[in-house]
Formats: structure tokens, sequence, C-alpha cells
């Protein structure tokens, strides 16, 4: 027990969230919640990363503290804080073990801080979970996965699975998990190659020992979606497990002044409305690398399925061309800033999503009823795919040939996924499982009932 002169009564979280858009988005929605759950917030984060966090949480009464980015790290130019803004994400491994360096001036800065009841933050952030219990504090994990995917990959690595099989490309099953077929190319480097010598490797490991000494694992989901997952974690692994999203369903914040004007790409919704022409919306996330050849297929597929699209290019957006982009104004939009992707998502127009399968994505397009194509590039985004094609059914999948998805390929996806009867499926599907997911963020949800729980347990800790 703390000293009575200490004793707050209110809950007092620290929150940390890893430098990457993806990791970052889900952690504010968190601490809008805390809020709600009457807890008070600490933020930590650095320099560059300041500014969209100030932005995003600007009605909140939330305490930001911003680090100092380590400077010098072989690779990384000067002022990239974030792993969206790398120039390529073969250096997020010196990126995230770079981290570590903020850990003196991350510890000097807790010591001055009110009593904190509990440090949430990021697994790629795990030397923090090391600060916390110096200082006693208990530590909440956040991955930023779901518990499907989690448990899939905890299930594999436990049994070796990863290690027995000679191709990429063979199919073996899960003790835990039987009746899902999965291969070595279900999963990322380094274990899709075998190749248990890359740094990678031991960082990931590193990860999972340092996630074990935890009071939990935070998880962006709810029970109903995945309960056998959810029962597996808290079965097979440490720490528990604790369902407490979607968490992109939290209240928003109130829309800026200057936001309130309705950007070209919603004017566009709008109008497609106004004809009653439905979208498919298509983006990849904040990291995705995409080849030009890639992107030409792309572009061929979407001009070819006749079906209405808003297309957000990220990184490669200069690569299309003008001519593309004159040859589909009538039916195409291409966007190339940084858009407000629930925002899109929730417009009734939208009614199909081609998408990574990052999870916040996934999400995402469930809370928005809108059924996803799935074109899974990275990280557990494979992982995902399987999990919304087949375990909950809310969408279909692109198929690659040789590593390219092909322009005709697309092409007929996107037509079934608008306009055909496997479409008209999974789009109904995907309605009932958004109101189990309304369902369980209510007060007296299972989201809602899990949070509130885990306040108060740690609370008791203190
Ligand atoms: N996002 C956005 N605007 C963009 C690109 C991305 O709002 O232009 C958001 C998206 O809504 C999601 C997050 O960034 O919340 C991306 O996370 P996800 O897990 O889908 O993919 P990642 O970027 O981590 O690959
Ligand atoms: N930013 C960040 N991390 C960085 C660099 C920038 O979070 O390492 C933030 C920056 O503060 C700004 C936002 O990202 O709020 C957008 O940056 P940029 O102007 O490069 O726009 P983009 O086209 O990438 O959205």
């Amino acid at each position: 027990m703390s000293p009575l002169s200490s004793y707050n009564p209110e809950p007092h979280v620290v929150l940390f969230p890893f430098m990457a858009k993806g990791h970052i988005i889900p952690l504010l929605h968190l601490a809008r919640l805390l809020l709600d759950h009457r807890a008070t917030v600490t933020l930590f984060t650095t320099p560059a990363n300041r500014p969209y966090i100030d932005q995003s949480l600007s009605d909140d009464d939330i305490t930001i503290i911003d680090l100092p980015f380590p400077v010098n790290i072989p690779g990384i130019p000067s002022g990239i804080e974030s792993t969206d803004k790398l120039p390529s994400m073969s250096l997020f491994l010196s990126f995230a073990k770079a981290t570590k360096l903020m850990q003196p001036n991350f510890e000097n800065l807790l010591q001055t801080l009110p009593h904190v009841s509990c440090i949430i933050s990021d697994q790629f952030l795990h030397w923090t979970f090391e600060s916390a219990t110096k200082f006693g504090i208990p530590s909440l994990g956040f991955n930023g996965m779901s518990a499907y995917s989690s448990a899939i990959c905890r299930d594999a690595s436990v049994n070796g699975l990863l290690s027995l099989h000679e191709s990429p490309d063979e199919p073996f099953t899960l003790t835990s998990f039987p009746w899902i077929k999965l291969t070595r190319n279900d999963f990322d480097y380094p274990f899709n190659k075998r190749d248990p010598s890359s740094p990678l490797f031991d960082f990931i490991v590193d990860i999972y020992k340092a996630l074990s000494n935890c009071y939990g694992l935070l998880v962006n989901s709810f029970y109903e979606l995945e309960p056998l997952f959810v029962d597996y974690l808290n079965r097979e692994s440490k720490p528990k497990a604790f369902c407490v999203g979607p968490l992109c369903l939290t209240r928003p914040q109130k829309v800026e002044p200057v936001l309130q004007n309705k950007c070209r790409w919603i004017q566009w919704l709008d109008k497609k409305l106004a004809q009653g022409n439905p979208v498919l919306y298509v983006a990849f996330g904040s990291q995705a690398e995409i080849s030009p050849t890639q992107l030409t297929e792309i572009a061929g597929g979407l001009e070819e399925s006749k079906v209405s699209f808003l297309w957000v290019v990220r990184k490669s957006g200069t690569e299309l061309g003008e001519e593309f982009e004159d040859r589909i104004k009538e039916r195409g939009m291409v966007v190339k800033e940084w858009v407000d992707q629930k925002r899109i998502l929730e417009h009734e127009i939208v009614q199909g999503f081609l998408s990574h399968c990052g999870w916040n994505s996934v999400l995402e397009s469930i809370c928005s009823e809108v059924p996803i194509l799935a074109w899974p590039m990275m990280a557990e985004q494979q992982l995902n795919a399987k999990m919304v094609v087949e375990e909950i059914k809310i969408g279909l999948r692109v198929e690659s040939r040789n590593g390219i998805i092909e322009a005709e390929s697309l092409k007929n996806k996107v037509k079934e996924l608008m306009e055909g009867e496997n479409g008209n499926e999974v789009r109904k599907r995907v309605k009932e499982v958004a109101e189990a997911a309304r369902n369980s963020i209510k007060d007296g949800g299972s989201s809602w009932h899990t949070l509130s729980q885990l306040i108060k347990e740690i609370h008791l800790q203190n």
C-alpha cells in the first residue's frame, strides 16, 4: 500500500503509445475512454508526434508530456519519430530498439508525477514495463492485435510449428484450433522464412518475455467477436487478456471548427450518395509499401471494374500519373493526403473496403457496417484477413499470383463484393457483427464491464 498522503481517489493512468499511427490512434481512443471511467490520464510521446496527439485530444483534459526522441540512429533521418514516416520499413527494428534510449528520461519524469496507478504501453516499448516494475507500478501491455492473431502466433510458436514445415505453402493445422488451415506464408518475417538468427526474432522473444510479466494484455476487440481465442489466451498464456474494444467506438472528440468544412472527398461521397452510386473505399493503412507494378495493376483493376471508388494512396501516390485520374474522374477519386478514415467508412454510400486488414481498419470497417475485400500485406495482416474471411465471414479475399494481384483478378473480386451474391452475404453479416460491437461498449456491455473491473482491480493494487 502507498502512504495515505499520496492516495489518489481517482486512478491515474500513464499511457505511452508506440510511434506509429496504427498504434497511436487506438490508445488515443483509450485515453478518452479512461476519462469516461473517471481516471486521470498522462500521456507520453515525442515532440514530432505531439502536434497530432494535441489535435486529437484537444477537447480532453489529458496531460501530455514529450520526451526527446533519440538522435543519430543509423539510417533514420533526423525529425522522423514515427514508423509511418520511415524511408523504409526495413528500419523498423533500429527504430523500435532506439526508443529504449528514452528510458532514463522516462523514469526521471515518472518520478515527478502524482501517484501512478498503472502504466499502459505498447509492446514495442517493452522497456517501459521494466520501468513500471522498478517503481512497483502495475503495467498493461498493448499489441494492437486481435485475440485471434495473438492466439495463433502463440500457439504456432509454442508448438514449434513454423520450424517443422519445409515448404512455405504446405498447409498445417494448430493443435488448439484444428479447423484453421495455415501455411508459413500466413506469418510475417522472420517466421515465414524460418529465420531464428534474425535480430527481429530475438526482439519478438524479448517482447513475449516482457509481456508475460505485465499485469494484463489490453486487447482492442470485444469478447463476443472471438470468444474462443480470448479464452485460449486466458487459459494458455500470460498475462490475462482484457478485451476493451472496439476502441474506435469511443465517443469522438468534438470536431475542430477548421475541420467542420467538408473536405473534397466527403463532398464527393455526398454527390455519389445523391446519384445512388455505391462506393468502394480503397486504402492500405499508414505504412504499406506498394511497388509501381502493383500500383498499375490496382489502377487497372479499379478502372475496369466500373465501380465507383475512393482511393487513398499514401506513400506512392505520385507514381500514378495524371492521365489515370483524368480517365476515372467521373467514377473515382484519388486522395494523397491523410484522411479521416473512420468518417469515410461511416458515410452511408461507402459499401465496400479494399483493405490491407490492419487491425484498426478491420474494426473501423466492422463498426461502420462495411464488408471488406481483404488484401493483406505485412505484419499480422495475413491472419487478420483469414479471420475476416473464414472466421467472422465479413469479407472476401483477393488472390495473388507470383506475389502480384493482377488487374483482372482484382476487377472480378471488386465486382463480386460490390454487386455479387457473396458480397450481399458478407454485407448482411457485417451488420450483425457491428451491432454486437456497439452492444459490447455500452454501459453494461462486455467491454465496458471488463474495463470497469480492470480499473477497480488496479486501484486495489495501489
Ligand atoms: N488512417 C487514417 N487516415 C489515413 C490512413 C490511416 O485515419 O489516411 C488511420 C486508420 O483509420 C487506422 C489507422 O490509421 O485507424 C491505421 O491503422 P491500421 O491498423 O489499419 O493499419 P497500419 O497503418 O497500422 O498498417
Ligand atoms: N508527425 C509525426 N511523426 C513524425 C513526423 C511528423 O507524428 O515523425 C506528424 C506531424 O506532427 C504532423 C503529421 O504527422 O502532425 C503529418 O505530417 P506530414 O505533414 O508529414 O503529413 P502527412 O502527409 O504524412 O500526413
